[in-house]
């Protein structure tokens, strides 16, 4: 008789779904306990409806940047280009349906897929039970089920993928109307007039973007010296110019210390004392693992300061049998690398060949407009010696297609070794870079010189042409340092 390993997997976002998958086509016995429903927070209330009312952001920006210089009329009364009349305008209550529709949508087919593929999944909330690992080494996972009952579940191998949660300020305390969680803005039928985001961080950057983009007015107050503070200084500083452009007030060191209803309005204080006014606030400041009264530490489980658990490159916890993958883990917060940790844990556990998590292989991006891609190495890590790099930016102002469509704002930016020429990383600054990374991405992966990214065509005219010519700009100051 063939043994056939337990799986339990608490958390059903990214990290635990795409785990169970793996599991399943390896042929283990996979349980994934959720609490909310399968998708996790990324399908259910960040990535995918934040991407989902960002399209309709993008189209609006698309239209109300370039309308006048691409010789669109819109009505006999076309404004001048400075006016700030908007030309169309948002139905936001449309939108916000649309947005649930679809995550609600995208939870049902992964919860089809996964059923399908043979895994039992469960509704409820997991925590490891007390009694640590069994004589066999198996774990035991009880289940509190939404009717009040508990069960036991016996696992050769547990993951944890609880995800997280947005952190909220003592006095700042959302009421899901005036004072919003970036989980909360779905429920809105109309239109902030004025809109406070407190956090210039990716959440933040990303909705002070989008509402301006619906028609906004709005205040981002950021605590730092500038937007996006942990993304490549250049790109941050194009989105701030943008953003200043189009009207938004972006104050920087500025930290929020509370933020009060007063009826239909809000008032945002700053430790300065300085209060800004709006009808509405979103509060995205930093969010907070679920690892809280899960039996953790009690099992052997390592967390950190912060409360997330800590793993090695192959998601392993402290405690034998216990895996932990995604937001939980702080390790990279995002879903596509939650979900590479959730496979690799399940390759390990299951006896596959395994790849260990490479962190300079990730490729991530704002959905800001312009985009902001990333991947590999950064100025950062070339600045403080991590990476010895050359690095070659090419405004998109000099690029062919982009003239055409009127981008102007954007780069394209490539790091490469200086003697061999490897590309290292890259960053695009541009609409849809998050598309555009993908060729820098794969160089980075598979260790492709300037040369070779030089050699491959590219369409003319394109966007992507930028990155073949900042490879040849890369391989000429390779040749005149005679590196070559
Ligand atoms: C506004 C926003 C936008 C984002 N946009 C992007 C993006 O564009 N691209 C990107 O890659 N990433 C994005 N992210 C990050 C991404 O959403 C997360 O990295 C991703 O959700 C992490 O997946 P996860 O599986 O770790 O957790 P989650 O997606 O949070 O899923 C965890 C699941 O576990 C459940 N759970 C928690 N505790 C228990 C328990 N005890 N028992 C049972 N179930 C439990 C939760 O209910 C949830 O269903 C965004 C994040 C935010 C906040």
């Amino acid at each position: 008789m063939v043994d056939v390993t337990r799986i339990v997997i608490i958390g059903g976002g990214p990290g635990g779904y795409e785990a169970a998958l793996v599991a399943a086509q390896l042929g283990a016995e996979v349980t994934v306990v959720d609490r909310d429903g399968l998708g996790g927070s990324a399908v259910l209330t960040d990535c995918v409806p934040s991407k989902t009312l960002i399209a309709t952001a993008e189209v609006m920006t698309t239209f109300d940047s370039s309308y006048e210089e691409l010789g669109i009329i819109v009505a006999d009364d076309t404004p001048p280009v400075d006016s700030p009349a908007r030309v169309v305008g948002v139905d936001l209550g449309k939108v916000n349906r649309r947005v649930k529709r679809l995550a609600i949508a995208q939870s049902h087919d992964i919860t089809q897929s996964v059923t399908r593929a043979g895994v039992t999944v469960l509704r409820g909330r997991g925590r490891l039970g007390a009694g640590g690992q069994a004589v066999d080494g198996s774990r035991e996972v009880l289940v509190d089920a939404p009717d009040g009952s508990v069960q036991s579940l016996r696992a050769d191998a547990v993951l944890i993928a609880t995800g997280a949660h947005p952190r909220e300020l003592p006095d700042a305390q959302p009421d899901g109307e005036r004072i919003l969680t970036w989980t909360q803005v779905y429920d809105l039928e109309e239109l902030p007039r004025e809109l406070v985001v407190v956090g210039s961080g990716v959440t933040g950057a990303e909705f002070a973007g989008a509402y301006q983009a619906l028609g906004s007015r709005v205040t981002l107050v950021s605590s730092r010296d500038r937007v996006l503070p942990g993304e490549d200084p250049d790109a941050a500083e194009v989105l701030e110019e943008v953003f200043r452009r189009r009207g938004m007030n972006v104050m920087g060191r500025s930290r929020a210390e509370s933020v009060k209803r007063i009826g239909d309005t809000v008032e945002v204080t700053l430790s300065d004392g300085t209060v800004v006014e709006g009808t509405h606030c979103l509060m995205a400041v930093g969010s907070i693992p679920n690892t809280a009264e899960m039996g953790l530490e009690e099992a052997g489980v390592k967390l950190n300061d912060w409360g997330q658990i800590q793993v090695d490159r192959v998601s392993r916890t402290s405690a034998p049998g216990v895996y932990a993958a995604g937001d939980c883990t702080g390790v990279f917060m995002l879903a596509s690398v939650a979900a590479m940790q959730g496979r690799i844990a399940m390759y390990h556990a299951l006896g596959d060949a395994v790849q260990p998590l490479n962190l300079k292989t990730v490729a991530s991006n704002v959905f800001t407009d312009p985009e902001i891609a990333t991947v590999g190495y950064t100025a950062a890590d070339v600045e403080c010696g991590t990476m010895d790099a050359v690095e070659v930016k090419l405004p998109l102002r000099g690029n062919p297609r982009a003239k055409m469509q009127g981008i102007r704002d954007g780069f394209v930016k490539l790091f490469c070794r200086p003697g061999t020429g490897i590309v290292v990383g890259g960053v695009v600054v541009a609409p849809r870079a998050s598309e555009l990374i993908h060729s820098i991405s794969l160089a980075v992966d598979a260790n492709l010189t300037v040369e070779q990214v030089a050699s491959a065509f590219t369409v003319y005219p394109s966007v992507s042409g930028s990155t073949a010519e900042a490879a040849r700009q890369l391989h000429i100051r390779k040749r005149e340092s005679g590196e070559s």
